[in-house]
């Protein structure tokens, strides 16, 4: 398989502006003629689905929600970074590029990173213009606080329910161009494959989730933007429908899949209380601008946390990392809160757990203030846990959020597979090995509304496309597939819920992909991963029947696609023999424990392919430059 990247030549400050000049455009009269499917109408997904639909092309947008604006991007909380500089802090365009390919620990593409942190300025002006309620100062100008990884204040909010609003701005771009019959909407769509016609990407199968017909829909270029496959762990902060399906077909017909072990640990989470908990919740990166972290100097501390005196308290973030202190970034936040645990030193009633403390800008603040700006997390957190975090601190552990892995995409966010376009988290994306918090509002909101709108264009004006209909044999050899997977699913009646699977994939992959991997462990994951998958196949019992609604039925195809995946991705963190970012192999570490890359073996991005049914698939690579900014050890000291 070859991977050309297509990234454009000339100065990294040019690329985009000149790419954009050479790209082929659709004559404005010409653009009705042409179709495009958008699966997913998330940030990305909607972005782009409304993006195309405003400049005239006929757009079919799919989403698995009854509405477009139930989509996961709702639960984003903390906020969207852009380089505006508002604060007058010392930001720029190349600093957010600068901190972006730095936080990845050097496993971006500098090109990508460049054009993202360009675009973050538009996506605040197109947002604004919507009436998306960002937080202002008192005299009326966007107010902005930090995350992690950056010493500048550049991410724009709105209180802890950024996501939400920014969907909100999304979604009535997008029903605007419902409303003009530009766009049409099929929620409660569920895709299940992909129908490829002369090798390009022509269609999808999607079941009617509430009738369970298999539909066939059909286009000149279909653009996945599905989200992150984060809840293969079972436990996450994601929503449980989040699932790998939709770019796992699209893998299983030739669209290489990139870094999959890279995953990221979000450091701030309540942590799990129960074996039968089902569903974990992120508590903003944003509150580490005014919480504190700590544990008990010594192990085995069960006193509460008023009784324990500041001296005997180890605020471990500031410590070890003095110039970034609470904020640096998730990986190394989250792999410092598993050391402390680990040492004993865990807060809790399971010991796995480190207090967020907030005794000291209340003080400072007064109440107020910290209601003011995180108000709906404190009452969220009370909520689950039954504890006043204005009182006493809140307790915290890593889980998993986000994926930075994905289907591998070239400049244009075009897979390997032509025509198939990915935004969104669903692609491999500009984060490297680790995301800087606020960062993936970004990036979908710069795919949507600002890159796939000119590359789907470039696309189309690039190709001819003859008429193809559902009697195609390859659309028929599509939905004859799915019917058959539909039908083995239900067929089995074996003595095991979805369940049950989905949570034992979910520890394996915890216990021995999660934050620290090494090679006795993959190795052990890849035996267990396998024998599971065989015995699903032959013990699920999925109750009800395909021509209804039937969500054990829709939840047995997601962990069918997750028991394959969980094993892709123990292989891709078995050969990379380095640490990087979130990917942190134990046995490659410094001194003092932080991650050790490998730079001479593995800076490239791994992209597999796969290679048919019980065959080992294949690692392709492409390697990466660090040209504009020079390749170094990371540092947060
Ligand atoms: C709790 C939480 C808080 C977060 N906070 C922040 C933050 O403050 N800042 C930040 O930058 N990032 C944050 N993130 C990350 C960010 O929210 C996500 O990365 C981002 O919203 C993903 O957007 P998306 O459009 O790519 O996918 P999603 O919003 O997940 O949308 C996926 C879409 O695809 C559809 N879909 C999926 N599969 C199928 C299928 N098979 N068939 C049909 N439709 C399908 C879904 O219906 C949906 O419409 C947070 C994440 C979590 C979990």
């Amino acid at each position: 398989m070859e991977l050309k990247a297509n990234i454009p030549s000339g100065p990294i400050a040019q690329k985009w502006s000149k790419h954009r000049f050479d790209m082929k455009l659709v004559n404005p009269a010409n653009k009705r003629k042409y179709s495009v499917i958008v699966v997913g109408s998330g940030l990305a997904g909607g972005a782009a689905a409304a993006s195309l639909g405003e400049l005239g092309y006929k757009v079919n947008c799919f989403c698995y929600q009854d509405s477009p604006r139930r989509a996961h991007s709702i639960a984003a909380q903390g906020g969207i970074n852009a380089a505006k500089n508002y604060q007058n802090d010392g930001d720029s365009v190349w600093r957010l590029f600068y901190d972006t390919v730095k936080g990845g620990d050097y496993r971006s593409r500098e090109a990508n990173v460049y054009r993202l942190a360009e675009l973050s300025v538009n996506i605040i002006d197109q947002c604004v213009a919507q009436g998306v309620p960002f937080a202002r100062e008192y005299g009326g100008t966007l107010a902005n606080r930090s995350f992690g990884g950056a010493l500048v204040s550049r991410t724009f909010y709105a209180r802890g329910q950024t996501g939400q609003q920014l969907l909100l701005g999304a979604y009535q771009a997008l029903m605007r161009q419902v409303g003009t019959g530009q766009v049409k909407m099929f929620p409660r769509h569920d895709m299940l494959e992909l129908v490829l016609i002369d090798g390009r990407a022509r269609g999808i199968v999607a079941r009617d989730m509430v009738t369970g017909k298999l539909e066939t829909h059909l286009a000149d270029a279909v653009v996945l933007a599905t989200g992150g496959y984060g809840n293969v762990f079972y436990l996450a902060t994601y929503a449980k429908g989040c699932n790998a399906t939709a770019i796992w077909r699209a893998y299983r017909k030739g669209a290489a899949f990139a870094n999959p072990c890279y995953t990221q640990i979000h450091p701030t989470c309540i942590p799990v209380h129960g074996e039968y908990q089902s569903k974990l919740t992120l508590m903003s990166e944003s509150l580490r601008n005014d919480g504190r972290i700590w544990v008990p100097k010594k192990a085995g501390d069960t006193r509460p946390a008023h009784q324990i005196p500041e001296e005997e308290r180890d605020y471990y973030l500031e410590r070890k990392y003095p110039t970034y202190g609470n904020l640096a970034p998730r990986d190394i936040s989250s792999r410092a809160a598993k050391q402390v645990c680990d040492e004993g030193r865990g807060v809790g009633p399971t010991g796995f757990g480190v207090y967020l403390d907030f005794a000291e800008s209340i003080q400072r603040l007064g109440a107020a203030k910290i209601e003011e700006k995180y108000g709906n997390l404190f009452e969220m957190y009370e909520r689950i846990t039954a504890e006043d975090p204005y009182k006493v601190p809140m307790r915290i552990y890593p889980a998993s959020h986000y994926t930075m892995g994905g289907l591998w995409v070239d400049y244009n966010l075009m897979s390997t597979i032509p025509g198939l376009l990915v935004g969104g988290e669903a692609n491999f994306s500009d984060h490297g090995a680790n995301r800087l918090g606020a960062s993936a509002l970004m990036q979908g909101l710069a795919d949507g509304y600002f890159i796939l709108p000119y590359t789907v264009g470039n696309y189309l004006a690039s190709n001819k496309f003859e008429k193809v209909d559902e009697t195609h044999p390859e659309a028929r050899a599509a939905v004859a597939s799915v019917e058959q997977r539909l039908k083995t699913l239900l067929s089995m009646k074996g003595e095991r819920t979805v369940t049950s699977f989905h949570r034992e994939l979910g520890k394996i992959m915890w216990e021995h992909c999660g934050m620290g991997r090494n090679r006795a462990g993959l190795e052990a994951a890849l035996q267990k991963i396998p024998a599971l998958r065989e015995e699903f196949w032959r013990n699920l019992n999925v109750p009800g029947t395909a021509d209804d609604l039937n969500q054990s039925l829709e939840m047995a195809g997601r962990v069918a696609d997750f028991l394959e995946l969980g094993e892709l991705m123990c292989l891709d963190a078995l050969e990379r023999d380095e640490s990087c970012g979130g990917h942190f192999r134990e046995e490659y570490q410094t001194a003092d424990g932080e991650a050790l890359r490998d730079d001479e073996h593995f800076c490239h991005v791994a992209a597999w392919e796969y290679a048919g049914e019980g065959r080992r698939p294949i690692r392709n690579v492409e390697p990466l430059e660090f040209k504009d900014v020079p390749l170094q050890t990371r540092s947060y000291k």
